[in-house]
């Protein structure tokens, strides 16, 4: 072989290297066996369902309610979703008659239903374990879809309860003894779903309607907290403070869980800086309150952009109406009967879900022009930092910023098996590559001159 040869032989293989180093990001994160996951989860999820069906004995769905987690839950970097697909294109409908409750996706995967006619509902848990191992043997091809299916519900079901779910009843023994209900409740479902099953199951068996489900979804359960914030947004609507014409922006403050439906069903998510969250102390809270004439329960702007101007109203909810009615059947928030008193008071609030005004009023109405950058001027004044919004806004007086004494944490490592280090490796690798063949070719044109 002489010189010439040699280096073109060179070149070759440093070509090769450089096409396989930088396309190895490609085809190394390709997803491969998708699909089959798919179809199988699929047809286990027709067998789960046939399952229910029958142990439950239904003969009308639309007289039954599904709530599960398995639309958020996976298992290596698999969604479980359609482990439930059978469900939702047989009869139960989002949010109508079944609710996914949001959950962390590496919580424990269960299925729920709950038969209004019989009162009576199954709850069903899978092994994360035992999934995880079917899917890798179904990758792996040691076995077929409907091998991997069946081994589903014969393997994968770590738990399976029938339990009467009469929520009178409940209530009625929740309220003479508390902890050993809710032990009783926690057993048969798991510890950490049990009080969005009960609470959900609770409402919707009271009528409850489509959006207050559906802002169910996203806050998982269904509380005197959530509800205040239905019924501040049925006040909002009904008495035509939003419009369509309106973007929504929300100031957090004080904030609990009614927030999460102006996110849910207002699209005040705070990635797209719709709504700001401002912990707002007791004391602060309670002076605002007596100030104003009601439980300060926050602020929604409501902001025109063709007109460019747009209105803030504080918002008050009337707990005390709440806290009275607990009263009747000697419970509050507090101690072991706390789940039971938000069930009561969940059922309470629900009859005035076409009445909001019982509960709501606005505090305050400001009205303000004008915007800054992309937000509405008045949202972009009470939300930047270190702003105390109801000081700016004149409510109350005072500095109230005050340093915090917390530092701040240190910022998190990079864990990801992709890390920058790595790209930057790769590039370093990739230019020395190129530098070689580019000294190469000079060569090989110096010796054919
Ligand atoms: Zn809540």
């Amino acid at each position: 072989m002489n010189t010439r040869q040699a280096l073109r032989y060179g070149m070759i293989i440093l070509m090769t290297l450089l096409i396989i180093i930088v396309t190895y990001p490609i085809y190394s994160f390709s997803p491969y066996c998708e699909w089959k996951v798919v179809n199988m989860l699929e047809s286990a999820s027709a067998k789960i369902y046939n399952i229910v069906m029958n142990k439950l004995d239904i003969k009308d769905v639309t007289h039954a309610l599904l709530l599960t987690d398995l639309k958020y839950s996976e298992v290596d970097g698999y969604d479980l979703y359609p482990l439930s697909y059978y469900f939702t294109s047989h009869g139960f409908v989002v949010p109508y008659n079944a609710v996914p409750v949001h959950a962390p996706v590496y919580s424990i995967p269960w299925i729920f239903v709950y038969y209004n006619d019989t009162r009576m509902s199954i709850y069903i848990e899978f092994s994360r374990e035992c999934l995880k191992n079917v899917i890798d043997s179904l990758c792996s091809g040691k076995i077929t879809i409907s091998e991997a299916s069946s081994m589903i519900v014969r393997k994968c079901i770590s738990k399976m309860n029938i339990l009467s779910f009469n929520i009178n009843s409940i209530v009625e023994k929740g309220l003479k003894e508390p902890s050993k209900m809710w032990n009783y409740l926690t057993e048969k479902l798991n510890k950490y779903a049990a009080f969005s099953i009960v609470t959900i199951t609770a409402v919707w068996s009271h009528d409850a309607p489509a959006l207050l489900l559906l802002a169910s979804e996203l806050h998982n359960h269904i509380c005197p907290g959530l509800l205040s914030g239905f019924l501040m947004y049925k006040y909002l609507m009904m008495n035509k403070l939003i419009t369509s014409r309106d973007k929504v922006y929300i100031i957090a403050s004080p904030v609990y869980c009614k927030d999460d439906v102006y996110v849910q069903l207002f699209d005040a998510s705070p990635g797209k800086r719709r709504i700001i969250v401002k912990l707002l102390p007791w004391s602060e809270q309670d002076e605002i309150s007596k100030i104003l004439g009601g439980n300060v329960a926050g602020i929604v702007i409501a902001y025109d952009p063709e007109t460019d101007t747009g209105r803030a109203y504080i918002l008050a909810f009337n707990w005390t109406k709440v806290h009275i009615y607990l009263k009747k059947y000697h419970t509050s928030f507090h101690g072991p009967s706390w789940w039971v008193s938000r069930v009561i008071a969940d059922l309470y609030m629900l009859k005035y879900v076409n009445q909001p005004d019982y509960f709501v009023k606005v505090l305050k109405t400001i009205d303000f022009r004008g915007h800054v950058w992309r937000y509405p001027s008045l949202f972009y004044e009470l939300g930047r930092a270190g702003v105390d919004p109801y000081v700016a806004l004149g409510v109350i007086h005072g500095n109230r910023t005050s340093r915090s004494s917390i530092s701040a944490p240190a910022s998190a490592s990079a864990r990801s098996t992709y890390s920058p280090s790595i790209v930057y490796a790769e590039l370093g690798v990739i230019i020395i590559l190129i530098i070689i063949i580019i000294i190469m070719a000079m060569m090989y044109r110096k010796r054919k001159h």
